[in-house]
């Protein structure tokens, strides 16, 4: 599995993987995107920043080509942000290649960072960390919602692409990184 590792919180879904006994590697440069993966994962941490590296190391194009092309892929936070193919209250969009339409910054200063609760598709009770996290106000029709708090839709997927607005490798709870790796042998 290839981790996006230009910035924010990569190394929490390395030792995520690794206790699921899944092998990764950091993607720092271009020719890291060459190497062989089964999925690709795009961790949280500040979306524009990530951005303006992706853009300024040339990987834009190539990353958005793999994932059109089907590699499994996996947003965290500011990862949703980068697929997403609209950003409602920015003045730029990010990659583009995930048919939702996402709100930056959206439970505002007060509520930035909070715990709860929640269901990921079928699984209850799994544990949600939200840090200044966006969440989702429209998606298409092959949009599946795989998890909903207080009215927000909070996880999606559309096809290879898994996005939550939540941190899953911020917790001891692995189901939600086991359901990106099913993803990845589907
Ligand atoms: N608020 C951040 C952004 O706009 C995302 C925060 C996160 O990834 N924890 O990119």
């Amino acid at each position: 599995m290839g981790i996006l590792a230009l910035q924010g919180a990569f190394i929490e879904h390395t030792k995520m993987l690794h206790r699921l006994g899944v092998d990764s590697f950091e993607i720092r440069q271009k020719k890291d995107l060459l190497l062989p993966m089964d999925g690709i994962i795009l961790p949280g941490g500040e979306s524009t920043t990530m951005f303006k590296l992706l853009n300024d190391l040339d990987m834009t194009t190539t990353i958005k080509e793999l994932i059109q092309n089907g590699l499994p892929t996996f947003g965290t936070c500011a990862g949703m942000l980068l697929l997403a193919k609209t950003v409602d209250n920015y003045h730029s969009d990010f990659l583009g290649t995930m048919n939702i339409a996402v709100k930056k910054n959206a439970y505002g200063r007060q509520l930035g960072s909070f715990r709860t609760t929640g269901t990921f598709a079928s699984t209850q009770n799994v544990p949600f960390v939200f840090i200044r996290a966006p969440h989702v106000t429209e998606y298409g029709d092959t949009v599946e919602v795989l998890s909903i708090v207080n009215d927000k839709i909070v996880a999606v997927r559309e096809h290879n692409q898994l996005a939550t607005a939540f941190h899953p490798e911020l917790t001891t709870d692995t189901s939600i990184h086991q359901y990106f790796i099913d993803m990845c042998q589907q």
